[in-house]
């Protein structure tokens, strides 16, 4: 089991530190209720969990910054046949940093990246496990035909219908 990590927020992006390792599963306990098998095979064949990257830096503006970056397998819950979904996790994200009192229009403005509170003590998992489940799709579910027979034939809608699912269009965005 990996230990938990902790960071002075502001201190590990002003200095800009690097924290890299392996992050397990089970330390995610938040990304259980979304995984097929959250204990079972997948985990012990990689035998380590999700890789993890985080950054510190500051933008052109001289803003402090996280920067994340995850890479692992996961194995969802496919919402059709709720057959496991072998579902690759690559995420990319920056996280503007900001203290309480400067919470201002202009970190919410900014768009393009998240704003968290600095935090002398963030727990660094809890903020990869944060970042995992906003990127998961909404409603994971195999391609169209590809889903599990169960009981009294296939459970799955027309292909067509995938197409029109917003959530999916979305996520592809976010990449
Ligand atoms: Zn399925």
């Amino acid at each position: 089991m990996s230990e938990r990590q902790f960071i002075d927020s502001l201190d590990f992006a002003n200095n800009k530190r690097e924290l890299r390792g392996q992050v397990a599963l089970v330390e995610m306990p938040r990304l259980q209720d979304v995984l097929a098998s959250p204990d079972a095979s997948l985990q012990q064949d990689s035998n380590e969990g999700v890789g993890y990257i985080l950054r510190g830096l500051q933008d052109e503006n001289g803003k402090p910054m996280l920067s994340i970056k995850l890479d692992g397998v996961l194995e969802l819950r496919c919402q059709r046949c709720l057959g496991g979904l072998v579902y690759p996790l690559k995420l990319v994200s920056q996280l503007f940093l900001a203290h309480r009192d400067d919470w201002d229009e202009s970190y919410i403005e900014d768009g393009e990246a998240e704003t968290i509170l600095a935090d002398q003590r963030l727990d660094v998992f809890a903020l990869l496990e944060e970042e995992i489940l906003l990127g998961l799709p909404f409603a994971p579910r195999h391609p169209a035909g590809a889903c599990q027979v169960v009981a009294g034939g296939y459970l799955a809608e027309e292909g067509g219908r995938m197409q029109e699912n917003p959530f999916a269009i979305l996520s592809e965005l976010k990449k």
